[in-house]
Parts: structure tokens; C-alpha cells; sequence
């Protein structure tokens, strides 16, 4: 057990790092001692997509390594601009499953809610990097619409909310949508899909622990952790206060050439969650999306790496191997083939 004092952050804290964060590649650089002339060829045209990394993540990346993992999850590349057969903008075809703006409802039993296209942090392999955010926003509006549609769909049990990154909205913003959520009785759930605890852990501030402590419903919040030196102690405390406050904790991970395709980092990170209070729930073949090619592992070595984990790992430490495939009702699993 790890002690852990319950965090005192304000929100002014988050929202400070979160507009804080380096956007300038040269500026990025040069705070990782890096030479400028080994800057990425093709930088300046990822306007579109914009490199984005708050300070406590930034902390976390080794100075004066250019293979450093976390810094290969937030760096443009000229890799991006690729055409490669296959890799396209909306691989998960969700524009087809968008009944209303800002709700995605392609599982049964659960809803996906688009609350902000904005994130915390740019990842280069996101599988929404051309998604059509701007169209697709949940207005504060709309909250009401959500609640007709709940209503009309009873088979919905859980609300998962989704972003970019649900949690860089304000609290006031997240209580408005709960207060609406758990007036529909069929819904039990609260899923909460984020990046931001773990680039700015300092988001899980008292406001949002009093929301998600007091709401009927039972909360369920996914961290996507990739590597195990994303996590430290100031992330260990938020988890412990989230933990405090009823919610249940699962992490997922996209598999990722360069990050972490190699079995010692799985089991760290799976041994480096649990520690945290976390459980791993799923490792993400990487979603075909137009400018992330460079990050795919192929099928047969996910396999092994997962077969490693199935031998140093108990199973509760062990993440189902997925993949999302367009068109399919839920994830599909990865069959094993393990002997
Ligand atoms: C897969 C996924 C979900 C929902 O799928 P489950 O199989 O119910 O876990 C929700 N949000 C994101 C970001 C996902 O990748
Ligand atoms: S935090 Fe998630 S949604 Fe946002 S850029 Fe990264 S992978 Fe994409």
C-alpha cells in the first residue's frame, strides 16, 4: 500500500496547465536539450493537428533522447503526411452512427457523448485526429435532446462520455449534463473515457471528486495510459481520491510501435496501473487513421507480446487484446491462439 494524502488542487491549477501547454516545436526542443537540426522534417504542416503537450507530461520526458516514448506519442513527424493504402480519415466509420450532434450510439447498451473536441494533449496516433469536431459538439443545448433521446432508448444503460476528452470541460459544465443523465432511470452507468488524469493529474480537483462521489449512478473512469513513466506520484494521489469517492478505475492502452511494443513494457505498465489503483481493461491494435501508419504493430506480434504478458502477469493484470472494426457491434477480440 502506498500512502496517499487526498489532493488539494484548485481548479484554477488545471486550467492554468491546461492553457499553458507548449505548442511551439522549437520551444519543445529546446527544453528537451534536443539539437534544433534534428527537429522533424514536415513540422510546419500539421496545422490541422497542431502539437499540443502540457507541462506535467513534459516533465515526465527524458531531455536528450529523441526515441524517448513519451516524446513519440506527442511529436509531428513527416511520417504523417504518408499516403498509405488503407489508412484513412474516419477508419471507425462513425460518421454513420451520429443520430444527433454529439451523441454516437454504435453499442446496444451504451451512448457516447462528444462533450469537447478539445484535449489536453495532442496524440499523434489518435484514431480521431480528422473527426469533424466542430459539427459534432455537444452544446449546452443540446443536454436536453441527450435526455429525450435516454428516454426513447431504455436499452441504454450506460452513458459513456467521450471527446476528445470529456475532461477538459468545467465541473459546472459536467454537473449540468449529470443532473440531466440521472434523471432517466434506465441509465445505471457513468463511463468517463480521459487522457487528461494522466497529463494533468492535477484536473481531478475537489469539485469533480464532490460530482462524481455524490451522482446515483455507479462511475466507471478509463485512464489511456501507454507507457509506465507516464505515471507518478502526483497521478497515484488523484487516483487514490477518485478511488475514495466510489469510482471504479480501468485503463486503456492503444498498442504502439516505438512506445511500447516490447513485453517488459507491458508487464511494467500493467504492474505500474495496479499500483495506481488501476486495472488494465484493454490493449488497442491501432486504429487504421490517415498519418499514424508508423505506429502500427502487426497482428502476429501483438500475439506474442501478448503471450509474454499471459506467462509474467496474473490474469487480472492481463488486457484483452481488441481491435475495433467498422461496422461490428462492440470490439472484437483478438483470438490468441495461446498453447
Ligand atoms: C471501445 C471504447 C468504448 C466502449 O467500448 P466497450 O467495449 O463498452 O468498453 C468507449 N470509448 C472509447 C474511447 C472506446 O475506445
Ligand atoms: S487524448 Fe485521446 S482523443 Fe485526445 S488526442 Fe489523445 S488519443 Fe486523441
Amino acid at each position: 500500500m502506498i500512502t496517499r494524502t487526498a489532493p488539494s488542487w484548485h481548479t484554477e491549477d488545471w486550467q492554468i496547465l491546461l492553457s499553458g501547454s507548449i505548442r511551439c516545436p522549437e520551444a519543445l526542443w529546446k527544453r528537451l536539450e534536443l539539437p534544433l537540426d534534428s527537429l522533424p522534417a514536415g513540422l510546419k504542416g500539421h496545422q490541422a493537428f497542431p502539437l499540443r503537450v502540457p507541462e506535467p507530461y513534459l516533465d515526465k520526458i527524458l531531455p536528450g533522447r529523441l526515441d524517448d516514448p513519451l516524446l513519440r506519442q506527442v511529436i509531428p513527424v513527416a511520417a504523417e503526411t504518408d499516403q498509405v493504402a488503407g489508412y484513412v480519415a474516419d477508419p471507425l466509420g462513425e460518421l454513420g452512427s451520429n443520430p444527433q450532434s454529439g451523441l454516437l450510439h454504435k453499442y446496444h447498451s451504451r451512448v457516447l457523448l462528444v462533450l469537447s473536441g478539445a484535449c489536453a494533449i495532442n496524440c499523434r496516433y489518435c484514431f480521431r485526429r480528422h473527426f469533424p469536431y466542430e459539427d459534432n459538439r455537444l452544446s449546452t443545448a443540446e443536454f436536453a435532446q441527450v435526455e429525450t433521446y435516454l428516454r426513447e432508448h431504455p436499452e441504454v444503460n450506460e452513458v459513456i462520455l467521450s471527446g476528445g476528452d470529456p475532461l477538459v470541460v468545467s465541473n459546472a459544465r459536467l454537473a449540468n449534463l449529470l443532473n440531466i443523465i440521472e434523471k432517466v432511470p434506465t441509465v445505471r452507468r457513468l463511463r468517463i473515457h480521459t487522457r487528461v488524469p494522466v497529463v494533468i493529474p492535477q484536473r481531478i480537483d475537489a469539485g469533480l471528486l464532490e460530482i462524481l462521489g455524490n451522482t446515483r449512478l455507479d462511475t466507471v473512469l478509463v485512464t489511456h495510459s501507454n507507457h509506465p513513466r507516464e505515471l507518478d506520484s502526483v497521478f497515484d494521489a488523484a487516483m487514490g481520491a477518485l478511488r475514495q469517492a466510489g469510482v471504479h478505475l480501468l485503463n486503456q492502452a492503444v498498442l504502439l510501435r516505438g512506445v511500447n511494443d516490447d513485453g517488459q513494457v507491458l508487464v511494467a505498465l500493467s504492474e505500474r496501473l495496479f499500483h495506481s489503483g488501476i486495472l488494465p481493461y484493454y490493449l488497442h491494435l491501432l486504429d487504421p487513421v490517415a498519418g499514424a501508419h508508423h505506429f502500427d504493430v502487426p497482428e502476429a506480434e501483438a500475439r506474442a507480446l501478448m503471450a509474454h504478458l499471459h506467462r509474467y502477469l496474473p490474469g487480472f493484470l492481463i488486457p484483452r487484446l481488441v481491435r475495433e472494426i467498422s461496422g461490428k457491434p462492440g470490439k472484437t477480440l483478438i483470438d490468441l491462439h495461446l498453447s
